[in-house]
């Protein structure tokens, strides 16, 4: 896969070379480049704003700058994704629909946001999609945050990323639409707490049940909205019961 992320602080990406992310890059499978937006700018000030039409607090980025450079940066088939707390939530679907594709850009605002008429423009653009997204309900001064939380949580889904595929089968908001069971490692007892008593037992079936039913049990006290969406008919006897 191809990632393309534009910005005016390509130094904000730099973490993307680090850990699991890094590793994917070393490897070559994924593609991942960071490209500064003042690249693009013709003025002597590299200037990527202005104020905004209308009046108003603060400054807009430029519609001209960032088409020359999505111009650059855009082929047939990629898929142009814009950060913005007024876009779609950024789900764990998204991210394994967006881990199928080959090429994705990440414009990245800052200020009071891109010019509204660059994802107009490059959505009549044959062969090019255009998603807004947010990572949630809260105002980041900049789309760099969210382009590093998109590329990992689509990252680590491409195959040969993660070493133990089965690792992210369990995981919370995965298939089953619940959340993790809690976890827990060696030492058995530490701090006065012992790790339960069936985890330790080496009896699979008892575990396998424990995990679901403190999978269904977390879901329902954190994320009741979760619960309601299961579809009743995968719930089996056993979680009827609990
Ligand atoms: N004026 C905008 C509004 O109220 O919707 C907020 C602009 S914000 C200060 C600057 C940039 O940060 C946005 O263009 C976007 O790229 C990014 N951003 C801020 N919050 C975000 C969020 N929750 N999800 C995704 N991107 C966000």
């Amino acid at each position: 896969m191809r990632v393309d992320v534009v910005s005016i602080f390509p130094d904000y990406l730099a973490p993307l070379d680090l850990s699991l992310v890094g590793k994917a890059r070393a490897a070559g499978l994924l593609d991942l480049r960071v490209h500064d937006l003042r690249d693009w700018t013709t003025d002597r000030h590299r200037t990527v704003d202005d104020t905004p039409f209308g009046g108003g607090a603060g400054m807009v980025m430029r519609p001209d700058v960032w088409g020359r450079a999505l111009d650059d940066v855009l082929d047939d088939g990629a898929h142009l994704l814009l950060p913005t707390p007024s876009g779609a939530p950024l789900t764990q679907r998204t991210a394994e629909a967006l881990a199928t594709e080959q090429h994705l850009v990440v414009a990245c605002g800052r200020y009071e946001g891109i010019d509204a008429r660059v994802a107009e423009h490059f959505a009549t653009r044959p062969g090019v999609r255009v998603s807004e997204f947010s990572i949630g309900d809260y105002v980041l001064n900049g789309g760099e945050v969210a382009a590093l939380v998109l590329v990992e949580a689509v990252a680590r889904l491409l195959p040969g990323v993660v070493g133990n595929p089965e690792s992210l089968v369990e995981e919370s908001h995965g298939a089953a639409g619940l959340l993790e069971y809690p976890v827990y490692t060696k030492p058995p007892t530490w701090a006065d707490l012992d790790v339960p008593e069936v985890l330790l037992s080496g009896h699979h079936a008892r575990i396998a049940r424990w995990r679901r039913d403190q999978a269904l049990l977390r879901t329902a006290r954190r994320r009741p909205d979760m619960l309601a969406a299961l579809d009743p008919a995968e719930l089996d006897a056993h979680d009827r019961a609990t």
